[in-house]
């Protein structure tokens, strides 16, 4: 296999492929270690929260009031939701002198620090070396062994079916005013354990055909509850035939017209 040169800390603005070789390395022997916790903002995708909820062995509602800043954005119909840093240091609230400590549930853009994905799929350094002094380190990655070291493959499957809702809404202007809608989206999407009770102890089940497997599968797992959140908020907003309404639940009208 043809072999690439390491990326040097001065290529920030650098295009590399996936098989494509950089110097970094991280850890309580860099002198920055857990600067770059402190003072940034990081955007949360629903899995983002769902993994530091579960990790932290919190309901979602808790989580979201105590951790996040949510943001509404003019027009659209999903709030930005942010890592709230905290008040007097502006660091992160689950960065230690040790280092993070939600490391094995830390969301997407900690992973993947210090890279970023441009839109065609390629990487650059979101930094240098003057700030990420791991860039001067000597060990080497290939960017995709990296990635699948740093257990972002799940995430990168889990945002993009987030992205098959955000994509079509940012590619249109939604004429929706009914706050009940963009609660209800907002709740399937980030409030898990609100939209799990949803599911389960309102009228749900009698309006969607859902078999068995499906209803276990929703119960034991909050990553299968999250991907039926999705299909549930494809089939209200875009009309997809993600869910199968039973037929006594559609009004006798409709039904007689087909
Ligand atoms: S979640 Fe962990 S890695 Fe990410 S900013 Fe906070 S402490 Fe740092
Ligand atoms: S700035 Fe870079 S080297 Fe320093 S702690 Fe962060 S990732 Fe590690």
């Amino acid at each position: 296999m043809k072999k690439s040169k390491p990326i040097k800390p001065h290529d920030e603005r650098t295009r590399m492929d996936a098989e494509h070789v950089f110097q970094f390395d991280c850890g309580p022997h860099v002198p920055c270690f857990t600067e770059c916790c402190q003072d940034v903002t990081i955007v949360l995708t629903p899995y983002d929260v769902l993994r530091l909820k579960n990790a932290l062995d919190t309901p979602s509602d808790q989580f979201l009031d105590r951790y996040t800043v949510i943001i509404p954005k003019e027009k659209h119909l999903i709030p930005m939701v942010v890592l709230r840093m905290n008040e007097n240091d502006k660091r992160c609230p689950f960065v230690s002198g040790k280092g993070c400590a939600v490391y094995a549930d830390r969301p997407w853009p900690c992973r993947m620090y210090p890279l970023d994905m441009n839109d065609d799929g390629t990487f650059s350094l979101i930094t240098d070396a003057s700030r990420c002094k791991g860039l001067n380190e000597k060990k080497t990655h290939r960017i995709s062994n990296w990635l699948v070291e740093q257990g972002v493959p799940m995430y990168d499957e889990m945002n993009h079916l987030f992205s098959e809702i955000t994509a079509p809404l940012q590619a249109q202007e939604l004429d929706i005013d009914n706050p009940k809608i963009f609660q209800m989206t907002f709740m399937a999407l980030y409030n898990l354990n609100t939209f799990r009770k949803f599911v389960f102890e309102s009228s749900f089940m009698s309006r969607f055909e859902m078999d068995d497997l499906t209803i276990e599968k929703l119960k034991r797992s909050d990553v299968e509850l999250l991907k039926f959140s999705f299909d549930w908020v494809k089939f209200g907003l875009f009309g997809q035939k993600t869910l199968r309404v039973r037929e006594s639940a559609i009004p006798k009208e409709d039904a007689s017209n087909g």
